[in-house]
């Protein structure tokens, strides 16, 4: 069954995250998803709807708009359909931390048959979101990418995920232009505030020292990340006054 993975690895009495069905949908409209999850590791999980289902693929550095720029792409396992307007914190076990839907919108495949496609290693497809559009591929490696995870048996799940040149293509890093959610416009810690407390709370008395370290940790680690963004913005615009200052002897006595 097509979402058993998925099931196995999480307790739904203990997460917010959908158990899920496999969905029948028409052919023709075809949903994807990017959601940014920081876990023990910020990576950006990049979906696309097949057969009911989201292929899945776990993205380190995230998807990146210039052609020459190839992104690791790790498979996971399916996602059920539900799964791609979630975005919540998950408060403990299998990827435990917080999920932001970073993009969404529609996928066309470049291709008659999705399933050889993805049998083949070599995808291609147009999306239509708010930050993702235009051509890209994923293509399967034969494992022994830099930054792959180790191991025999783990190689088939190493693609790389690669824009195509067209009008949407640019050296614009996107994770860096568009970090907030397409959802609630929020951040991770938006995300942390808003976060149901119902869901949080039922789960809370059960989850014991650790869970609670591990959230810490994720708090710690949303702070950090804003932080380091609101310097290079500060940076940014000290950069920017300091350009008008040399230019303007008045601003320069003003400041
Ligand atoms: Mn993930």
């Amino acid at each position: 069954m097509a979402l058993e993975e998925y099931r196995k690895k999480r307790d739904f009495s203990k997460t917010p995250e959908p158990a899920g069905n496999v969905e029948k949908r028409a052919a023709k409209a075809r949903f994807f998803c990017v959601q940014k999850h920081l876990a023990s590791h910020l990576h950006y999980d990049f979906r696309l709807e097949h057969n009911g289902v989201l292929l899945s693929w776990a993205v380190p550095k995230g998807p990146s708009l210039d052609p020459k720029v190839k992104r690791l792409a790790m498979k996971v396992e399916d996602h059920p359909f539900d799964y791609g307007e979630f975005e919540g914190v998950i408060p403990e076990g299998y990827g435990a931390g917080i999920v932001m839907l970073w993009d969404r919108g529609t996928w066309t495949p470049e291709v008659d048959d999705v399933d050889a496609a993805l049998k083949k290693g070599d995808l291609k497809f147009t999306l239509t979101g708010y930050k993702l559009k235009g051509s890209w591929v994923l293509v399967r490696t034969s494992g022994r990418y830099p930054g792959a995870r180790g191991g025999a048996g783990d190689g088939s799940r190493s693609w790389l995920l690669i824009k195509h040149r067209d009008d949407w293509a640019g050296e614009l890093d996107i994770t860096e232009f568009a970090p907030l959610s397409v959802k609630s416009k929020g951040d991770f810690e938006d995300i942390l505030g808003a976060d149901t407390p119902a869901v949080w709370q039922t789960n809370r008395p059960a989850k014991g020292g650790d869970a609670g370290a591990m959230l810490a940790t994720i708090i710690e680690r949303a702070a950090k990340l804003k932080a380091k963004r609101v310097n290079t913005k500060d940076t940014k615009k000290k950069a920017s006054t300091k350009r008008t200052t040399q230019s303007s002897k008045k601003s320069r006595k003003r400041t």
